[in-house]
């Protein structure tokens, strides 16, 4: 299939053609047709499926096939979760429709929020905003959202997680009634139903295939290691393999800045994003680790949700997340849109549930391979996770603050993490210098 078949103009296909895309991605061509149609949309695509344009070109094509003269009002309001996510979709919006006569705006919190109201007094025709700081401006009256002809809830999933419930509701109800209604969100709970019945009126259904599920190209794997070990050994896995471009998840906003800290003493340039930074801290880090400069970003996964990195040769997992799919968030950010993947998860014995319940969602196991010298020892043994916590002084979880339950409804409570699938439950040993590829269980694939 191709662009040119769904019914879109030929000045977002020239962009479309410009940014290199040759057709759409099943996202794409579901989610174009049915927003073309009018009609409401609910989505269920994460992140790395192509979501982004796949409201986008839709919305700029209904946009300028009716343009207004005059001082247009906004007229498309897309809300996002996060200041990233926000600049990434509107980066989209002004590339996909730089042969269009229309003008965006981002919009977030964190910055001077007086340039923006210096922006909202030219034309602004599709608004890209985070929840808070729409909100400053409605207080303000420096925004008119009476206007708004359609409606974008990117990651509403993850809107709910950080609790911008309420901002939405009221944002909701600064809207024109008759309007078009677009969610987007990669799980669906009872909350988001809840918002989907209340927002949406005879939605249009659409689901692609969870990358976890439909990525092959992402290569997995899982290096036992004991937790007290897991920085020399990362150190090893990226200095002996050359990695560049290393997106490292830590549970804690602390761990990230620890562990950046240890990375860069050890001659790995590394920086730590995470909600405590500065806006510009978090813009600079990103920029540089995209340019190639910086060899490893660590992040927690509120922080990195958002981040748009296509062809990210390696994601780490240096703890794994306590909610199963973080964990396919987390991979998604490598092997993206058809390139090969890398995503190492560094697992201690404090782990080993984490990881069954991982396995258990991506229906599949994860190849263990065992790094010469970083044999678990035997007589270490397992300590609780509570609540997102590393032993020794975490902080919690990043911006999301503890408001997402473990895995299994439960923190983990110590004691000898069970043997995974039949009692030996560690590595072989190795032949020397070369890492063996074998399962925790002895089963071979
Ligand atoms: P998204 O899910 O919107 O964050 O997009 C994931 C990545 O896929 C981004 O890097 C996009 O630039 C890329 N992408 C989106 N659509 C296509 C397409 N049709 N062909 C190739 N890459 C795409």
């Amino acid at each position: 299939m191709s662009f040119a078949t769904l019914g879109l103009s030929d000045a977002i296909l020239r962009a479309v053609t410009e940014r290199g895309y040759t057709e759409p991605t099943p996202i794409q061509a579901q989610a174009i047709p049915a927003v073309l149609s009018g009609g409401d949309l609910l989505a269920g695509a994460q992140t790395g499926t192509g979501k982004t344009a796949g409201f986008t070109l839709p919305l700029l094509q209904r946009l300028s096939a009716q343009p207004v003269s005059g001082k247009a009002p906004i007229r498309a309001l897309v809300l996002t979760p996060t200041r990233e996510l926000a600049a990434q979709v509107e980066e989209s919006v002004r590339e996909y429709g730089k042969y269009l006569p229309l003008k965006s705006m981002m919009m977030f919190g964190g910055v001077n929020i007086n340039p923006q109201i210096k922006q909202l007094h030219g034309r602004v025709d599709i608004l890209v905003a985070t929840p808070g700081r729409l909100l400053d401006h409605v207080q303000q009256k420096t925004v008119d959202l009476s206007r708004v002809e359609i409606l974008v809830l990117d990651e509403a999933d993850r809107m709910l997680d950080m609790g911008f419930i309420r901002d939405i509701k009221k944002i909701l109800a600064l809207l024109p009634a008759k309007r078009q209604n677009l969610l987007f969100s990669a799980t669906f709970s009872d909350e988001i139903k809840a918002l989907a019945d209340g927002l949406l009126n005879n939605p249009a259904l659409i689901e692609v295939a969870r990358r976890n599920q439909a990525n092959e190209l992402i290569e997995q794997r899982v290096y036992p290691v004991d937790r007290e070990r897991k920085r020399a050994l990362l150190t090893q896995l990226i200095k002996d393999n050359n990695w560049f471009q290393v997106l490292v998840f830590t549970r804690t906003k602390h761990g990230a800045n620890n562990l950046a800290e240890y990375l860069n003493k050890e001659s790995i340039s590394a920086m730590a994003i995470h909600g405590n930074k500065s806006q510009a801290a978090r813009t600079r880090a990103l920029a540089e680790f995209k340019s190639g400069k910086l060899q490893v970003l660590c992040a927690t996964d509120i922080a990195a949700r958002g981040i748009d990195i296509s062809e990210l040769p390696h994601v780490v997992n240096y703890e794994l997340p306590n909610v199963a799919e973080d964990y396919v968030h987390r991979i998604g950010r490598t092997g993206r849109a058809g390139s090969e993947g890398e995503a190492s998860s560094l697992v201690c014995i404090d782990e080993h549930q984490l990881l069954k319940g991982i396995e258990r969602l991506i229906k599949r196991e994860i190849p263990v391979v065992q790094i010469p010298g970083f044999e678990p020892d035997p007589r270490i043994k397992a300590e609780p996770i509570l609540n997102g916590q590393n032993r020794g002084g975490g902080q919690g979880r990043g911006q999301g603050g503890g408001q997402r339950r473990p895995q299994n409804g439960t923190p983990r409570t110590g004691g000898p993490a069970p043997a995974r699938s039949g009692g030996n439950t560690h590595a072989k040993p190795a032949t020397a210098g070369k890492p063996a590829v074998h399962r925790f269980g002895g089963r071979g694939r």
